[in-house]
């Protein structure tokens, strides 16, 4: 087994201080009358949806979120899920909506993201959010790669000018997540399937960030000496264990930080759902953002 030399980031502790300040602000705003509130919606029995809803549950309980499930049988037609969205998109009291995915096969899951309010589309999936982001103008952030790149500033370096490597393409992670580092001023080089010498890109990045979905695809010797090693990804093994696209014990000896899997992004994205539906909250009614937020 390599030495490990990288600092391990620890997603769960700056999850919980993610959650703690969205705590405080939802307070605040209570204070004032406003309670926010999401509703995400689960169509099917998917067991993995159905753990992500229920944690998404519990993580507005904490926070003080008003958070709505909706539990609808795998038989919901397209157009009454369509329905459903319309009346959450006209009611005063929602800030917040989120449609659980995957849907099922026989609903098309551009309808129902297109069919969102975007002032209440915290996941930040909407054309319209992606578009905003794109702009460089505020908007709802996707959650996972906002709480990437709160987890590369934990690290304490400056992303202008780095070279950093994305792995996947994909609308709710690899490409807002590229974008976010542009905004950061980032070079950024953005790698999918169809991308050469994989290892050879890879191994130019000072911050590599890996979305794949491939267990520990991502070798040791990839990684250049002193990167930042965010990972996204997350597999299970047929022996039960989790882990994620980088082959974490071997990429240690060389990173300078790299993040758990799990423990790494994964508590940032429920933290960072929160934090955009007090956002969403706020933006809305048109009062300003609490403290601390
Ligand atoms: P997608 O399947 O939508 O995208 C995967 C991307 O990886 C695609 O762009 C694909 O390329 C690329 N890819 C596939 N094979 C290779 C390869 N051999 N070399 C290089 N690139 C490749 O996945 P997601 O983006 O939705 O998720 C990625 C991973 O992140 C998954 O493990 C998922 O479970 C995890 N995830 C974790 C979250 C968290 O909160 N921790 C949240 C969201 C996702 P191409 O476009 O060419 O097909």
């Amino acid at each position: 087994m390599p030495e490990s030399i990288a600092k391990v980031i620890d997603g769960k502790a700056v999850a919980a201080r993610v959650r703690a300040d969205v705590a405080r602000a939802v307070a605040e705003l209570r204070e004032k009358g406003v309670v926010p509130c999401l509703n995400v919606v689960l169509v099917g029995e998917d067991p993995a949806s159905q753990v992500y809803v229920r944690m998404k549950g519990k993580a507005c309980d904490e926070v003080g979120i008003r958070g709505v499930t909706h539990r609808l049988p795998v038989s919901t037609t397209e157009d009454e899920l369509l329905a459903l969205l319309k009346t959450l998109n006209a009611d005063p009291e929602v800030d917040g909506i989120l449609v659980q995915l995957p849907v099922p096969d026989h609903i098309d899951p551009d309808k129902v993201t297109d069919a969102l309010d975007p002032a209440r589309d915290v996941d930040g999936f909407h054309p319209f959010s992606l578009g905003m982001l794109m702009s460089d103008r505020p908007g709802m952030e996707p959650c996972t790669p906002a709480g990437c790149i709160r987890l590369i500033d934990e690290t304490g370096i400056d992303l202008k000018g780095r070279n950093a490597v994305v792995i996947g393409r994909s609308l709710i992670v690899g490409k807002p997540m590229a974008m976010l580092l542009l905004r950061r001023h980032a070079t950024v080089t953005v790698c999918h399937s169809r991308t050469r010498n994989l290892a050879d890109v890879v191994w130019t990045a000072e911050v590599v960030v890996a979305a794949v979905g491939r267990p520990q695809m991502v070798k040791g010797d990839w990684i250049r000496e002193g990167a930042v090693v965010i990972d996204v990804g997350v597999n299970r093994l047929a022996d039960g264990k989790l882990v994620g696209d980088v082959d974490f014990e071997a990429a240690s000896s060389r990173a300078s930080w790299i993040t758990p899997v799990p423990g790494g992004v994964g508590p940032m994205t429920i933290a960072y759902l929160m934090r955009n539906t007090v956002i969403a909250a706020c933006l809305r009614r048109g009062i300003d953002f609490p403290s601390g937020l």
